[in-house]
């Protein structure tokens, strides 16, 4: 068995990887090749953590297993951790044996940065030009970086409940290059590509604050009962999604169903766009929303494309099991 420890992830594990792992991830799953299995997430009834399973197998990528792990709201604060906390075990699918323990906390960043930007490629308008950030924790940053490298543009506004948090976003900003302004909620109309990654239960924007022809991409609400936006950009909005069945029941879209104001058949993966089996983006004034709920083969595919090179490097450790 392989372990890559976390302390070695930042050393292997480039952005670009990420991207190229999970966009062919995201086709493979709308072609059928890759399954996601059911997700548990549940509240453990101590310190307000999250934590849960996420798993999958990929046949294209042969890339078996699940993480493991979650949220735990006041680790920042109390311990100077980062809140969230997760491991990926890889199996063999010929064998069932355990082959690699992935450390899971940088690869989550930027696997789900990627998803986000994978997004932004596929459904963001070309002549795009302003970037609008609602949330500026942990993930925010790492969001922020990816959208950057995918889409050149020309300014970042950014909005958070704790204001405090945004020069973390300015100084991302500022390393690419490209000016940052905070801004009010009614200031985000000015954003042609949105990214909301935010820890909230109760929707804090919505379809007032969204202009036609943006992009969205609801990062935040992975739980049952979690809500980023209100329905009514949901239900304005053409929405895409990782995968149509965690979109429905524990993504973005998930009250808008609930509430009938869409139908799970107008929820379109991401990977058909890829595989260019729907238009995606049909106009410059259609809203486009990607409920990025996070799969596990997201995890499973940047996990594998990293073992390798952990042993080629000489950062992983291997140990018989
Ligand atoms: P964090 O704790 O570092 O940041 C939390 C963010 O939520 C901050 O911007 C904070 O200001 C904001 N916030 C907290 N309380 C708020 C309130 N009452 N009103 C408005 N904003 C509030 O967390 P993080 O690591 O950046 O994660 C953010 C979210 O992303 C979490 O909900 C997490 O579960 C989710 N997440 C999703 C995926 C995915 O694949 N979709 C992956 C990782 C994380």
């Amino acid at each position: 068995m392989i372990i890559v420890p976390e302390a070695a992830i930042a050393d292997i594990l480039t952005r670009a990887d990420a991207f190229t792992a999970v966009e062919q991830v995201f086709a493979a799953m709308s072609a059928g090749d890759a399954c996601n299995f059911p997700v548990i997430r549940e509240a453990i009834g101590h310190e307000e953590a999250l934590y849960g399973f996420k798993g999958g197998f990929d046949g294209k990528g042969m890339a078996l297993g699940l993480k493991a792990g979650g949220y735990w709201p006041h680790n920042l604060e109390k311990r100077g951790l980062i809140n969230h906390q997760s491991t990926v075990f890889l199996f063999d699918p010929d064998t069932g044996t355990v082959a690699a323990m992935v450390g899971g906390n940088l690869l989550t960043a930027l696997r789900t940065a990627a998803a986000s930007s994978v997004s932004i490629k596929h459904l963001a308008r070309k002549d795009a030009k302003v970037m609008g950030m609602i949330g500026a924790g942990h993930q925010a940053k790492f969001q922020l970086r990816a959208a950057l490298e995918t889409h050149s543009f020309e300014k970042v506004i950014g909005w958070n409940y704790h204001p405090e948090m945004l020069p973390g976003l300015a100084a991302v900003a500022e390393e690419a290059g490209v000016p940052f302004e905070e801004v009010s909620l009614d200031g985000m109309v000015e954003a042609d590509v949105v990214i909301s990654i935010t820890s909230v239960f109760s929707p804090i924007f919505g379809a007032a604050h969204i202009s036609p022809g943006t992009h969205v991409a609801c990062m935040g609400t992975d739980t049952v009962g979690k809500q980023e936006c209100e329905t009514d950009l949901v239900v304005k909005a053409t929405v895409f999604t990782d995968e149509v069945a965690q979109s429905v029941t524990l993504g973005e879209a998930q009250h808008a169903v609930s509430a009938g104001l869409k139908q799970r058949d107008d929820i379109h993966e991401i990977g058909a766009v890829i595989n260019g089996r729907h238009p995606g983006r049909t106009g410059d004034d259609e809203i486009t929303l990607f409920d990025g709920t996070g799969v596990g083969l997201q995890d499973l595919a940047v996990a594998s494309s990293i073992v390798d090179r952990a042993v080629e490097q000489g950062v992983a450790i291997e140990v018989d099991f």
